[in-house]
């Protein structure tokens, strides 16, 4: 970087790189009087380093050298502590003989700690970058997968700039709900469901509300796998006041990453003509997977039906590749449930049909507000046909 420091003289040494890189970033980059930035240009917005390094005491113990009469050794006046970053403009303006009697070394020395302390404040404001992992780990038809607290961790550090906090546990393992030891997943009656719900709540009830309490978490990464509809009911517990972000198993790598650079994908809904004062609705998702409508309960096979799927897409257990994709996801439930909301006040009870991705699941129990929506149904494939499985209440 240039040095702006106006010559005095060919007695005039060049100020050593250490220490102009100290006032440089004690000062911010900006000037210690007015707080211009001082690493780019006003007029061009180009990047500039048009800051001057002024001596408070001067250089020399000289009647030339402005304030150099003051006592400091001459070894410690070309030390960062004796310079400071201002404007070219001011720097000439303070050096001018008459503003000597008001810009004393007093003076500038006050500026110069005022702006310095104030610039180590700003930038010592650390956001927090811990986030809690949450793991729900099940089976989906007897199967389970990889799902430990390190391929949580691996997922986070390489997927966001975020730093996996355990601290919460006294296992050191962070907020797990296990569910691989309920018996009948492979049935998945009403008991299981009844049992794995009162596992969910045991959990977010207990620990994750403590945990919320007294180590004030600030952020929540979330990692799921379970039957769907499981899913779409931890995604209704937790509270939605805490920032949180949900991974997703991606079948390539069997990782839990969000890829840096994955396209995404949108979706389309397609919205039955009327919903002309019917009490109950189906929503059939063909995310992960196509529902046949034929599939459905006779009984449901009447009433007004959505339909939500890729837009440009088949439905297809990789759709959810990307972040994009899933937020692409919660902008089109959220649309369409508030469309429902508004659009059909009687509407009471929306049967869900869900081929989902996990992490999709885990967002439509997020985005359900139980005091505008209507009831969700969720309902689960069985040997024996779609059965419902749980109610998002
Ligand atoms: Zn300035």
């Amino acid at each position: 970087m240039a040095d702006g420091n106006i010559s005095r003289g060919a007695r005039r040494r060049p100020i050593p790189e250490g220490e102009r890189r100290k006032v440089w970033v004690r000062s911010g980059g900006r000037c210690a009087v007015c707080n211009a930035d001082l690493m780019e240009g006003r007029l061009t917005r180009r990047e500039f380093a048009l800051g001057d390094i002024a001596h408070i005491v001067g250089q020399h113990q000289t009647t030339g050298s402005p304030r150099g009469l003051a006592d400091l050794p001459a070894d410690e006046r070309e030390k960062a502590d004796n310079l400071m970053l201002i404007c070219g403009g001011e720097h000439a303006e303070i050096d001018r003989a008459g503003s000597l009697d008001v810009m004393t070394v007093e003076k500038l020395r006050k500026l110069k700690r005022d702006h310095e302390d104030r610039i180590r404040y700003l930038t010592g404001l650390a956001p927090d970058r811990s986030t809690v992992v949450l793991r729900m780990v099940g089976r989906v038809r007897g199967n389970a997968v990889e799902l430990t607290r390190d391929s949580a961790t691996t997922a986070i550090l390489r997927s966001s700039n975020r730093f996996p906090d355990y601290r919460l546990c006294l296992d050191r393992h962070g907020i797990e709900i296990d569910l691989r030891q309920l018996p009948g997943e492979p049935v998945a009656d009403h008991r299981y469901y009844s049992a794995a719900k009162a596992a969910i709540d045991e959990v977010i009830d207990h620990k994750l509300a403590e945990g919320v309490a007294r180590e004030n978490i600030a952020h929540l990464s979330v990692f799921a796998f379970a039957r769907i509809p499981l899913l779409v009911y931890l995604g209704s517990r937790l509270d939605d006041t805490i920032p949180t972000e949900i991974y997703q198993r991606h079948r390539a790598g069997e990782t839990w990453d969000w890829p840096q650079t994955a396209k995404a994908s949108d979706f389309l809904v397609q919205s039955p003509t009327s919903l002309s004062g019917a009490s109950e609705a189906v929503l059939v998702l063909n995310v992960s997977g196509t529902i046949q409508l034929q599939e459905l309960p006779v009984n449901l096979l009447g009433l007004p039906t959505f339909v939500l799927q890729p837009d440009g897409d088949l439905p297809q257990p990789d759709v959810m590749a990307s972040r994009k994709t899933l937020q692409a996801f919660e902008t089109k439930t959220r649309w369409m449930l508030s469309g429902i909301e508004a659009g059909g006040k009687s509407i009471q009870r929306l049967h869900v049909f869900p081929a989902l991705s996990l992490s999709a699941a885990i967002v439509l129990g997020r985005v359900v507000d139980p005091h505008v929506h209507p009831k969700l149904v969720i309902y689960d494939r069985t040997p024996s046909g779609y059965q419902p499985a749980l109610e998002i209440r």
